[in-house]
């Protein structure tokens, strides 16, 4: 039926209902609003300060000195698909100084806007041009933001087991299981690691055999990649699962964000790149994916990316910030280690075990929505209400505020 013409002085968009609030933005406003100077935030998955401030990275600082100085940038349109030493050097970082597949010059890396943009525009490409499945497999329960990207573009979403409640750890088995029942061709959305929301990740020789599998069913592997150096403290060593599944000719997306682990956020500076079996075949993968993105939004910003490069191609900045990635990491493994013990001292009953386990920004806490509501109302402590605790929320002066709120919910009606 078509709707009523709208009577004058009525707007046209009167029809619109109003939709609420995306729960993690909603969360940002309430903690804004709390007057209350306890309130602690672990929602939002970004790295901060002991202190809970926005945390800035040094090597960051001392290039955008540079970049302010330096007469020879513009501010001039980026070609479509952006800088192009940046998406060189972007691919390096993932897969490897001595990627064959770099080498073979069979990989196209185009500038996105953050990890999302680079999710979002690969799900495009794959729904214009792949034409095997139009199904995503995606880890149960995974980032928020995945079902959305994709199903924008789409795409069919399914998912496959992977957090397994009774041992706060992977559910292997199950992660196999379901991998196997997958219709041949289907889309499988991997994390590279530091998994978001539970902060659990495949071993290597896990890695091993889920790659093993997907090749042998004809899978389609997509990475989204947006913590590398975060678990291990090395961006070598998180990236071993990508490689593996490039060193074996194979292909795949790469979806990068540059977010986290160069505390470029709000920059949103991201890549993403697709491995293709030949360098012909990269070539017009590269001439389709312009086609996707000039529409979209021409070309994407200049700032940011300038920034990764000018850090990813010098060797003295590089080094420099495998340092801060690690000192980064390092926090977030100690923040761990003083939630565990301030639980324990407390005696809080149940196994806690898992978060000195997982990796990356979060921990997937196993708080119920009640034991966090309550949180939330007498703790003034702000997260989601699956329990994702965001470990980098959190300094020497609030893990015994967080430890007394979990103890009190834990315990609470006992
Ligand atoms: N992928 C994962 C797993 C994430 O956790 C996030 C952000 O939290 C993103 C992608 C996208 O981040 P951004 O668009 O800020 O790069």
């Amino acid at each position: 039926m078509e709707s009523p013409e709208p009577q004058d002085g009525d707007s046209v968009f009167a029809h619109i209902p109003h939709v609420p609030e995306v729960p993690i933005y909603a969360m940002m406003v309430a903690f804004s609003k709390d007057p209350s100077p306890l309130k602690l935030n672990l929602g939002i998955g970004v790295y901060r300060t002991e202190d809970g401030q926005p945390f800035q990275l040094n090597v960051v600082r001392r290039v955008e000195r540079l970049l302010v100085d330096d007469m020879s940038t513009s501010k001039e349109y980026l070609p479509i698909t952006g800088i192009a030493e940046f998406n060189r050097l972007s691919a390096k970082l993932i897969l490897g100084a001595d990627s064959p597949a770099i080498k073979e010059n069979r990989v196209t890396t185009v500038q996105c806007l953050s990890g999302s943009g680079s999710l979002r525009i690969g799900a495009e490409f794959l729904a214009n041009h792949y034409h095997h499945q139009h199904t995503v497999y995606m880890s149960q329960p995974t980032y928020t933001a995945h079902p959305v990207f994709f199903s924008a573009a789409g795409l069919a979403i399914k998912t496959y087991r992977y957090y397994d409640p009774g041992t706060c750890g992977l559910d292997f088995q199950g992660m196999l299981e379901d991998l196997l029942s997958a219709p041949s061709g289907a889309i499988v959305l991997l994390q590279a690691c530091a998994h978001n929301p539970t902060g659990v990740d495949p071993t290597l020789p896990q890695w091993e055999q889920i790659r093993q599998l997907i090749r042998a069913k004809g899978l389609f592997p997509f990475f989204d990649t947006a913590y590398q150096g975060l678990v291990s403290g090395n961006l070598d060593e998180d990236a071993q699962a990508i490689r593996l599944f490039v060193t074996d000719g194979g292909e795949c997306l790469v979806a990068q964000s540059y977010s986290k682990i160069m505390g470029l956020y709000g920059e949103r500076v991201g890549a993403l790149s697709i491995v293709c079996k030949t360098a012909e075949v990269a070539s017009h993968v590269e001439s389709q994916l312009k086609l996707l993105i000039r529409p979209m939004y021409s070309s994407p910003p200049i700032h940011g990316a300038s920034i990764a490069a000018t850090i990813l191609k010098d060797r003295d900045m590089y080094e420099e910030w495998s340092i801060e990635v690690k000192a980064m990491t390092d926090r977030l493994i100690s923040t761990r280690r003083q939630l565990f013990d301030a639980l324990r001292d407390r005696g809080t009953p149940g196994d806690w075990g898992h978060i000195i386990r997982h990796g990356g920004l979060f921990t997937f806490s196993g708080l119920n929505s009640e034991q966090v509501a309550f949180m939330n109302k007498e703790y003034h402590i702000y997260m989601p209400s699956d329990g994702r605790i965001n470990m980098a929320g959190l300094g020497p002066k609030t893990v015994p505020c967080l430890a007394d709120a979990i103890h009190a919910a834990v315990t609470m009606g006992v």
